[in-house]
C-alpha cells in the first residue's frame, strides 16, 4: 500500500493530509490520496504558468516528438497503470477493462501526435495577406471523472500540451491513484511544471475552476457540475469544453433482426457496467418485436461474468462507489414499483462489494426516473414503440443530447432516423464507438464544445489573425 504524492513542477510533493481510496470489488484499502491545500493548487498553476512561457515557444516538432514519446512510455507501464486501475476503478483488467482503456489512452495519444494545426493564409492578393495563426491559451486546468479516468485523463492533457498549453490535472477523488502514476510517467518526458496534478475532495476542483492563473477548463463529468464550472468561468472569461452527461436513446425498427443486434446492444448499454458517457441509456423498440429482442438480450447478458477486476475471467466489475451503487438501486426499484417487468438482475448481489448485476427492465416507459434520468450503472429501461415519428419526438425531448443511435436491417433507412435525433453523436446498428479521427461532443445540456482530431484540438487555441 502506498502514500501517493502530488506532482508539480516536476517533483513529488507531499501534502500533510491524505485520504483513503478504496477497491470496490472488496472494500480495502488500495493507496492514500495527497490532499491538495490551496497553497499546493497555487503552486502547482504558478509552475504551470512558469513553464507555458517555454513550452509555448517550442516547436510543433518538439511537441509531436514529445506526446509520440510519453505514448511510448505508457506502452511501458501499460500492465502496472491497468492494475492500478482495476484496483481503484474496480473495472476488469481483461476484455473491455482496465488494458482496453490504457490501450485507447495510447492509441488517442499516439493520433493527437500527428495531428497538426498549420497557418492558413486566408487571402493572399494585391489587396492584402491574411493569415489565421492558432496560439496556446496558458495554463489549462482539466478535471476527470471516474468512470474511465486514464483514458479522460489523456483526453485532456494530450491535445493541451500539444498545441502549446500547460496543465493542472485535478482526477476525481474516487480514482485518483492512476492519474498521479500517469502524470508521473508523462514528466518521463516532459520539462518540469508542463503536467502537474493535485489531488482531493470535490472542493479542490472548485478551486481550480475558479482559479485567475487558468485560462481554460476543460471537464468531463456530470451536467449538474458543469453548470458550477460554467459558472465559475465567469469571473475571467475562461475558455470552456464541456462533457457533461447522456441520457443516450437507442431506436430499433421493426426490420431488425434481434438475434444479430443483441451482442451490439448490450454492450452499447453495459460497457464498463453502463458507467460510460455516451452508453445506451433508453432503449426502444418497436412492438413487432419488442418481445425478441427482450429475450435476446436477457440470453446474451446471463452469460456474462460480474465479478473482481483481478479475476481474468470477470467481464464486468462492481459499481465504482456506494452513491451510484445507490441510485442504480432506486431507480431500479421505483421502476419495479411503477410496473416494470425485471427480465434479469434487480437486486443488489450478495457479496461484499458495490455488485449490483446485469439488469433489463421491461414495460416501462418514459415519465418514470429509469428513463428520465442518467441512471450510470447496469440497468437498461427497454420501452415499446409503435411510432416512429413518435418515439424520435419522445427521444429529443430529454435535455441530453450526448448520442443515439438506430438499429435496423436497412442502413439507409436508419441514417435517415439517426440524423433526426438531437445528439453531438449518432451510430448505426451500433453504440458508443467512439475513435480519435471522429470529433466528440454534446448538444443541449450534455456539453460544449468537441474533443478529438482536429476540431478537438482547436479548443485548446485561440485564433490569431495576422493581416499585412
Ligand atoms: P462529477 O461531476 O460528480 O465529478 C466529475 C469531477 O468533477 C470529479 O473530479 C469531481 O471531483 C469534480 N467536481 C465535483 N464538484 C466540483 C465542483 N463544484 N467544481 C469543480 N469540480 C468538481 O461526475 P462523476 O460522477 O465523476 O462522473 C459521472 C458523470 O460524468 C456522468 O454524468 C457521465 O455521463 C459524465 N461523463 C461524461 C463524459 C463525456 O464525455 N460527455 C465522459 C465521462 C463521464
Amino acid at each position: 500500500m502506498k502514500q501517493y504524492s502530488l506532482f508539480i513542477g516536476g517533483a513529488h510533493v507531499d501534502t500533510t493530509a491524505h485520504a483513503d481510496v478504496r477497491n470496490p470489488s472488496t472494500g480495502e484499502v488500495v493507496g492514500w490520496m495527497p490532499l491538495a491545500t490551496l497553497s499546493d493548487l497555487d503552486r502547482a498553476v504558478a509552475a504551470a504558468a512558469a513553464s507555458f512561457k517555454v513550452w509555448s515557444q517550442t516547436s510543433d516538432e518538439e511537441r509531436q516528438a514529445a506526446c509520440r514519446a510519453i505514448a511510448e512510455r505508457i506502452t511501458v507501464h501499460s500492465e502496472e497503470l491497468a492494475r492500478l486501475l482495476t484496483l481503484e476503478q474496480g473495472k476488469p483488467l481483461g476484455g473491455l477493462g482496465s488494458r482496453f482503456e490504457i490501450g485507447g489512452a495510447i492509441a488517442w495519444t499516439r493520433h493527437t501526435a500527428e495531428l497538426s494545426l498549420p497557418v492558413e493564409v486566408l487571402q493572399d492578393n494585391d489587396d492584402g495577406r491574411v493569415e489565421m495563426h492558432r496560439k496556446p491559451i496558458g495554463v489549462v486546468g482539466a478535471i476527470t471523472p471516474w468512470n474511465w479516468p486514464v483514458m479522460i485523463a489523456c483526453w485532456h492533457i494530450i491535445p493541451a500540451i500539444r498545441t502549446g498549453n500547460t496543465v493542472v490535472i485535478k482526477p476525481s477523488p474516487m480514482t485518483p491513484l492512476s492519474t498521479i502514476r500517469l502524470v508521473e510517467i508523462i514528466n518521463e518526458v516532459l520539462p518540469p511544471g508542463v503536467v502537474n496534478v493535485v489531488t482531493g475532495e470535490n472542493s479542490i476542483g472548485a478551486a481550480l475552476s475558479a482559479h485567475s492563473g487558468i485560462a481554460k477548463m476543460t471537464f468531463t463529468g456530470s451536467t449538474e457540475t458543469g453548470k458550477k464550472i460554467m459558472a465559475s468561468a465567469v469571473a475571467t472569461l475562461k475558455r470552456l469544453t464541456l462533457e457533461l452527461g447522456g441520457n443516450d436513446a437507442g431506436i430499433v425498427l421493426a426490420d431488425a433482426d434481434p438475434a444479430q443486434i443483441a451482442e451490439g446492444l448490450f454492450w452499447g448499454a453495459f460497457i464498463n457496467n453502463g458507467q460510460t458517457c455516451a452508453a445506451l441509456k433508453r432503449l426502444y423498440v418497436h412492438d413487432s418485436i419488442y418481445e425478441a429482442v427482450c429475450k435476446a438480450l436477457a440470453d446474451y447478458a446471463v452469460k456474462i461474468p460480474v465479478g473482481d477486476g483481478l479475476d481474468e475471467t470477470s467481464a464486468l466489475g462492481p459499481v465504482q462507489n456506494e452513491m451510484q451503487f445507490n441510485k442504480v438501486r432506486e431507480l431500479v426499484d421505483d421502476a419495479r414499483a411503477k410496473g416494470g417487468r425485471v427480465l434479469t438482475g434487480g437486486a443488489p448481489m450478495d457479496r461484499p462489494g458495490f455488485f449490483y448485476p446485469v439488469t433489463l427492465v421491461a414495460d416501462v416507459t418514459d415519465g418514470i426516473r429509469l428513463v428520465d434520468e442518467e441512471q450510470f450503472g447496469p440497468a437498461l429501461p427497454i420501452i415499446r414503440y409503435s411510432d416512429i415519428d413518435e418515439v424520435i419526438a419522445r427521444a429529443n425531448a430529454n435535455p441530453a443530447g450526448l448520442g443515439g443511435s438506430v438499429w435496423s436491417s436497412d442502413p439507409q433507412k436508419a441514417r435517415h432516423y439517426a440524423r433526426q435525433l438531437e445528439c453531438g453523436s449518432v451510430w448505426i446498428n451500433k453504440h458508443g464507438a467512439i475513435q480519435p479521427n471522429a470529433p466528440f461532443g454534446g448538444v443541449k445540456q450534455s456539453g460544449i464544445g468537441v474533443e478529438f482530431g482536429a476540431e478537438g484540438l482547436k479548443e485548446f487555441t485561440t485564433i490569431q489573425t495576422v493581416l499585412s
